[in-house]
């Protein structure tokens, strides 16, 4: 049977690292992305470089109708999935709660939130034995942030990771007897350009030189940790939530 993910948010950052390390190890890669058609297609080719199988799919995760095509069309693709990564994730502007407008909350958690759960639910479906699926792993991608909230900067997208957490812990219990770990990374700074997004692009090199390992970490980093969660050596670890963040 063939090893066939979705990954969300594989376009670029940590997400696009994990699709061309599963690449290497000879996997079929479903490529989600929201707008960024050419990185998308990067991404499509070094997976292909890598020895692996690929296909990019456009789509919302805070979309249903989206979602839904999105895991459609990796199955129609490349067969039933065996293992989803819940990437997508976007940040706003540093701000105290204070100043924060209701568009913006709403936005970070119609994505964080709201886009995690809907994807998680698609992925239970279609990978429980009771459903017809064949189990697998699910790796959601949190945040230290859940752990830190992120006074001062985005306390909603500290939240917003909290809720992932959450999730993990649970649907880890409510799939463990269908062949499907579920098990979450919790990412330090990393240097990507989620943190441009939110106004500061140096902010992971900045703030990494003051983790305890002296640096930010890098997306390659972060995709070793959620390949080796998805793989069979971490058989027995479910509604787990690996830090990954330099000890920080
Ligand atoms: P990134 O470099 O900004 O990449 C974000 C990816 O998500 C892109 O592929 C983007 O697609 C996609 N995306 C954004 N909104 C989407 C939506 N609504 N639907 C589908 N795809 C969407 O981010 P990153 O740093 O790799 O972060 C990946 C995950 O790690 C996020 O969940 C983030 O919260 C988490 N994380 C990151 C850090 C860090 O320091 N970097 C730390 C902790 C946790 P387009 O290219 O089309 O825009």
């Amino acid at each position: 049977m063939a090893d066939v993910v979705l990954i969300t948010g594989a376009s670029r950052g940590i997400g696009r690292a994990t699709a061309k390390l599963l690449g290497a190890r000879g996997w079929s890669v479903g490529i989600n992305y929201a707008q960024n058609e050419h990185a998308a297609q990067e991404a499509v080719a070094e997976v292909e470089q890598a020895g692996g199988k690929a296909c990019a799919i456009r789509g919302n995760v805070a979309d249903e109708s989206d979602v839904m095509a999105m895991f459609d069309t990796v199955e129609s693709t490349f067969g039933r999935i065996n293992a989803f990564v819940n990437n997508a994730g976007i940040v706003a502007p540093s701000m105290p709660l204070a100043d924060m407008s209701a568009e913006r909350l709403k936005r970070v958690f119609d994505v964080n939130v709201l886009g995690a759960y809907l994807c998680a639910r698609e992925a239970a479906r279609r990978m429980s034995k009771d459903r017809g699926g064949n189990g697998g792993s699910i790796v959601n991608v949190s945040s230290a942030a859940s752990r830190l909230g992120s006074p001062h900067e985005y306390v909603d997208y500290a939240g917003s990771k909290g809720a992932i957490d959450t999730m993990t812990l649970g649907l880890a219990k409510e799939l463990a007897g269908q062949g499907v770990r579920v098990n979450a990374v919790r990412p330090g700074l990393i240097d990507t350009e989620i943190h441009a997004s939110g106004g500061r692009p140096d902010r992971a090199v900045l703030l990494g030189a003051q983790t305890p390992l002296g640096r930010p970490g890098t997306a390659d980093e972060v995709a070793e940790a959620i390949v080796w969660l998805l793989s069979d050596a971490a058989s027995y670890i479910t509604g787990s939530l690996l830090d990954v963040s330099g000890g920080r």
